[in-house]
């Protein structure tokens, strides 16, 4: 399949070229040039079809003629070798856990199945690729866990010192191996002014294959619209059709991957865009001009973001008709107070437990289900696991929660980084020397 900017300024690409520039030339992102019609095959999904084969069917006609069918078969079944599960949490109401990877987070879907992909695309090529990634916190763990052990690829990771919370620090930097952890004396600016210098850098370019691994990447995007079909399956085999998913948003590539979905075919009655205070989606939706706004901090900071990129692609799926979007999608925006009211009333009512994102989800799904006479299903996307934000969800429940056993390892492993100075000289030397 060939690939297209958002704004159509540059030539198109295959697959492997999006993936590995991660931004087209002209500043926009890469989306499928022609969406592909999968309706017949989720009308037709074996019951007892499993999530590794769900994502097998729907790689396929991305990456047909990249990769060979039995290649693109590996690359799901080692991506997704963890756990899905979806639960009724009230009735009308239903959580799709996306936590049970290795980081605890739905950002493992698309760490885990890009690196196989870069895997794939090193060994075609019979070169190493070193992927640059600079992170605030999240993002690294995910992609120094997703890239761990995967041959052909190297990763370092470059984080502001001091600057990540100690958990995030613990599952970057204990891994070893082909994942290098570098602790920058800076703040996170520092630290992508270092990566966007490496890669305009001609000397380093001439030396080693640099790569990207950010959260606009094609290749990150697509997993994200699988999970919906799994749901979707799951629930048709007990008799639920008409399905509406909320989804906590921040740069909205989550969010982009259902739409990409019901593009392709799904039958799906609403999205939900679940925001905190970082509304500028919610606001459009609503009727407003898109307006970018600096973000604003919350309990749920994995989406503080104020100028979501993602935003571009929603409008290239809906051919930039702002009508058609507005009537897929509803928005929601709640504050870190009702936040915190829905995670302990939920907790109190039914005993599930909720990371703030999942709450906020979780919310707009209880107001949506209240407004409306229709009675179609909800499923609610949790994106991470409680215990990753113990310290928001401890005092409002009044409870400690327990910490799960990957976590306990990497808590207890020995952290492993490199100091550096935030000279771009010392971290050229660096690389240069690990090659
Ligand atoms: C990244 C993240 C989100 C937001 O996802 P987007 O794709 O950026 O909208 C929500 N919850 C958690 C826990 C995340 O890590």
């Amino acid at each position: 399949m060939r690939f297209v900017s958002t704004t159509g300024r540059s030539e198109e690409v295959s697959f492997f070229e999006a993936m590995r520039s991660g931004l087209a030339p002209d500043g926009g992102l890469y989306m499928p040039k022609e969406i592909p019609d999968l309706s017949s095959l989720f009308r037709d999904l074996p019951m007892d079809m499993d999530f590794k084969q769900i994502a097998f069917e729907l790689s396929r006609p991305f990456l047909h003629g990249e990769l060979e069918e039995h290649v693109i078969r590996s690359v799901s079944n080692d991506a997704f070798n963890f756990p899905l599960s979806l639960k009724r949490i009230v009735p009308g109401i239903h959580v799709l856990e996306l936590f049970h990877g290795p980081t605890l987070a739905f950002k493992d879907f698309g760490a885990r199945f890009m690196a196989r992909l870069f895997s794939e695309k090193a060994s075609k090529e019979g070169q190493k690729v070193t992927i640059l990634v600079a992170t605030s916190g999240d993002t690294g763990s995910a992609v120094a866990n997703g890239f761990y052990n995967v041959e052909g690829v190297d990763v370092c990771i470059l984080y502001p010192k001091g600057k990540v919370s100690p958990l995030q620090e613990k599952q970057m930097t204990t891994l070893g191996g082909n994942i290098t952890a570098i602790e920058i004396d800076g703040v996170f600016d520092d630290c992508q002014r270092l990566v966007k210098k490496a890669f305009v850098d001609p000397e380093l370019s001439r030396m080693m294959n640099l790569s990207s691994a950010n959260s606009i990447n094609i290749a990150r995007l697509l997993p994200q619209s699988f999970y919906y079909v799994y749901a979707f399956n799951e629930l048709k085999k007990t008799g639920i059709t008409d399905l509406v998913f909320s989804v906590p948003s921040g740069n909205f590539g989550n969010l982009t991957g259902g739409l990409l979905a019901k593009i392709m075919g799904m039958h799906v009655k609403h999205f939900l865009a679940a925001t905190n205070r970082n509304d500028v989606v919610p606001g459009f939706l609503r009727g407003d001009k898109f307006t970018p706004k600096p973000s604003i901090q919350t309990i749920s900071n994995a989406m503080d973001v104020g100028d979501p990129s993602n935003f571009v692609r929603m409008q290239h799926l809906y051919n930039h008709s702002d009508e058609a979007l507005r009537n897929d999608v509803k928005g929601y925006s709640y504050t870190d107070e009702s936040t915190r009211e829905t995670i302990r009333d939920v907790y109190e009512r039914t005993g599930y437990l909720m990371c703030p994102h999942t709450a906020i989800g979780y919310r707009a799904a209880a107001e949506y289900r209240s407004s409306t006479s229709n009675r179609f299903e909800s499923v609610v996307l949790a994106t991470a696991h409680p215990v990753k934000f113990r310290d928001v969800i401890e005092p409002v429940i009044n409870q400690s929660i327990e910490i799960p056993v990957q976590l306990e390892e990497s808590l207890q492993s020995d952290k492993k980084s490199i100091p550096l100075s935030a000279e771009y000289n010392d971290f050229k030397a660096l690389l240069l020397a690990g090659r």
